[in-house]
Formats: structure tokens, sequence, C-alpha cells
């Protein structure tokens, strides 16, 4: 459940405008609209624990005070119980189960609010009801201001609410209704405001912090992204050759070293296929390097659609020859596979008037095949379809030749 917090849905993803809230310093507790939609669900998923919690226990105090009417004010019990029990209980239950379902975060705060506003409101009234002209009962004001200040995420504006209707009530009826010795009211009023002030600072820091604290990690989310997705871009960068955008040299021999331990493992045949263009340096000497370099990438890009299972693998192995890796490949299967590529770089028809063999492009393809044991280096397989394409090249060019060992 905890770890929720760190789920990327909760934060906001715009960088410039978190950074302009930043600097805005947030004092008038508000954001601009959509950075305070994604606010008030990260708050949700803070808060929501110690609300449920508090909630809980803030019903079970009010419930439980019962005790302190029968005890101090036993003659006034019957009436106190039902402002207590009857008038007060439902609409603080209510509240509490509807918290515990809220899915919103203003539902929470909402109806935590009602609950400390009526509980607030049964005291006063009891205060005035029991003719006490000490008003013991003050003190429950302030327990449930505390509570509001204290009991975890209420947010400013609502004990800003709860405090002006409780301290006001409090107030306008004891001036109205019960007249109170002035001292002493003036008293009770100063007391109540001061430490609703006090209270309520607590609240606007601990709600300001809670706003940093969600920009902040926001940026940290951000950072974290950007990071990712750069490491991503520079490991992209580092495996793939520039010119034909196909695997480079370094990212092939990362990939046969594993493969030839899986296939070791799985004791699977693992074929190499050595790739040449025949007489590319003559087709350079007539069309020119930039034009040699855009053959080169049709080539690459043709023997690239070889690769369709996740055990094929293309590379450009340097100038203008590639290797493909095919694991558990038969000798054979590799085999008509070179030779298919062999026709499909034929049918890019690039034209090469000074080829011996063609009017077009072609390719000399060297396949091997092996079983990887522990005694024999991967290099041997790469070795071995090297010698393969040498002798396809020695016995005409255009053509497939083969190893098994
Ligand atoms: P063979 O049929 O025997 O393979 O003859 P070849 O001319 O293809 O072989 P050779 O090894 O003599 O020449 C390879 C040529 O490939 C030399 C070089 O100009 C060319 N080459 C190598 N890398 C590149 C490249 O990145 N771009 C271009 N345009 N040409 C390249
Ligand atoms: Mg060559
Ligand atoms: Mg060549």
């Amino acid at each position: 459940m905890k770890n929720k917090i760190y789920n990327s849905a909760f934060y906001y993803y715009d960088k410039e405008k978190i950074e302009e809230e930043l600097r805005k310093g947030f004092f008038s507790l508000k954001f601009t609209k959509d950075v305070e939609e994604r606010f008030k669900e990260f708050l949700f998923i803070r808060i929501r624990e110690s609300m449920r919690f508090s909630i809980l226990l803030g019903i079970l105090i009010y419930f439980i005070f019962g005790l302190l009417d029968y005890f101090i004010y036993p003659d006034y019990f019957s009436k106190l119980f039902f402002i207590r029990y009857i008038i007060g209980g439902p609409p603080i239950v209510l509240a509490g189960f509807f918290l515990l379902k809220a899915k919103k975060e203003i539902e929470m705060q909402f109806l935590f609010s009602v609950a400390l506003i009526v509980a607030g409101l049964m005291i006063i009234f009891m205060i005035y009801l029991v003719h006490d002209p000490t008003h013991r009962y003050y003190a429950g004001l302030t327990v449930v201001l505390l509570y509001s200040y204290v009991a975890v995420g209420i947010r400013f504006r609502y004990t800003f609410i709860i405090g002006s209707i409780l301290i006001g009530t409090y107030f306008l009826s004891a001036i109205f209704i019960f007249s109170p010795e002035t001292s002493f009211l003036i008293s009770n009023i100063f007391f109540l405001i001061f430490f609703n002030f006090i209270g309520m600072i607590s609240s606007f820091w601990y709600e300001k912090n809670q706003r940093k604290l969600f920009l902040l990690s926001s940026l940290v989310a951000i950072e974290r992204k950007e990071l990712k997705s750069t490491n991503e871009r520079l490991k992209e960068l580092t495996r793939t050759d520039p010119l034909t955008k196909i695997a480079n040299r370094r990212y092939f021999e990362e990939f046969l070293k594993i493969e030839w331990k899986r296939s070791m493992r799985k004791r699977e045949p693992i074929s190499a296929i050595m790739v040449d263009i025949d007489y590319f340096k003559k087709y350079n000497d007539y069309y020119g390097h930039q034009k040699g370099d855009i053959a080169l990438y049709k080539v690459a890009k043709s023997l690239k659609n070889f690769s369709r299972r996740a055990g094929d693998f293309v590379a450009r192995f340097g100038g203008e020859e590639f290797i493909v890796i095919l694991t558990n490949t038969e000798n054979k299967i590799a085999v008509e596979i070179a030779e298919n590529m062999r026709k499909e770089v034929m049918k890019l028809k690039i034209k090469h008037p000074l080829s011996d063999i063609a009017d077009v492009l072609t390719i000399s393809l060297g396949v091997a095949t092996m079983i990887p044991e522990k005694e024999i280096n991967c290099e041997l397989l790469v070795k071995a379809a090297d010698e393969a394409l040498y002798k396809a090249k020695k016995t005409g060019r255009n053509k497939v030749d083969n190893v098994v060992i």
C-alpha cells in the first residue's frame, strides 16, 4: 500500500509548470488547475489512512466522553445523553461511515470537518444547557479544535472554517442566549482565538510542506524518467551502427556470448552467416563513396528483414561485411535462409556495371553451425563462417558456402 506513493501516476509530469509553481511559492495554498488536481490525488493517498484512523478514534473519544457527562453533571445526564448521543451521534457516525468509503481527498476533508463541527456544536450546546458558570466543557471545545489541527491531514482552509464556526457560535450564543460574566467570556474568547490561531499556523505550514513535497517529488520523478530514457537512448546508440542503423560489432559480440552460453545449456545448434558484398570496391569506384553508403544501407535493411525471432540477430561486422546469428537453428535451415538472403539482395536490383558476375549488386555468404561445448570458444563459430565465406568467394561469388562442425 505504502509503495503506492511511488507510483508514477500520482505525480505531475510537466517540468516547466512544476518549476513555475516552485518559483511562485504557493503562499495562497493553491496551484493552477491541473497541478492542483494532481496534488489532491497525491494528498489523498498520503492522508487516507491517517484520516480513517483519526475519525474512528475521534468517534470513540466523543462517545467515551459520555462518562464525563455522568460524573460531572449527574443532574443533567439524561439531557446531555440526548444531545451527545441522539442529536450529535448519528451525523458524526454517518460522516465517519462515508469517510471510510470516500474516494476523493475533498470528500474526506469535508466529512471530517462536518464531524468536528457537529461535535463542537454539541459541546457548545452542553455548555449552555448545564448552566455551569465556569463553562467547564469549554475545555472540550479546545479538544475538538486541537483534534482538527493535529488529526493528520486536515487542510488549512477547512481548519479555518471549523475554527470560525465554532468560535463564532460560542461567542454569539454567549452574548445572545446566556450572558456569563464579561471578564470570564473575554478570557475564554481570547484563549480560544489564540489557540485557534496557533493551530491554524501549524495547519498552514503542514499544507504548504505537503505541496512542496508534491512538487519536489514530481521533479524527482520527472528527472528519473528523463534519466531512464537518456540511458536507454545512449545504450541504443552504443549498440547501433550509425550508417546502416543495425547492430554494431560491439553489440554483436555481447549478443553472441550470451546466446552461446544459452545454446550450450540447452544443447541447441547455433548458426552464423557471414555476409560480404561482392566487388564493393569497384562499386565505390564507379559510383563514389556516398552512393556506396546508400547501397550498404539497403543491403543491411534487406538482411535485417530476415531476423524474425528473438534469437535472430543481424549486425554490421565491419566495412561491407555483415554477420547473422540464428539460435536454435540447424545447418540446413541456416543455409536456406542464407540462400534467401542472397536472392533478396539481388532483388534489390542495385545496378553494378563493374561486377564480374552480375549486373546488379550481389553478396556471398558463409554458413557455419555448431552445438556449443565447454572447450569451444564462440569465436570459432565466427571463424568457421568466415572460412565458408572465403570458399564462396573463391568458387565464384554470389553464392552460399557451408561448414558444419
Ligand atoms: P570481394 O568481392 O572480394 O569482397 O571484393 P570487394 O571489393 O568487396 O572487397 P575489398 O575487401 O577489396 O573491398 C571492400 C570495400 O568496401 C573497400 C571499401 O571501399 C568498401 N567499404 C568498406 N566500408 C565502407 C563504407 O562504410 N562505405 C562505403 N561506401 N564503402 C565501404
Ligand atoms: Mg570484405
Ligand atoms: Mg567484398
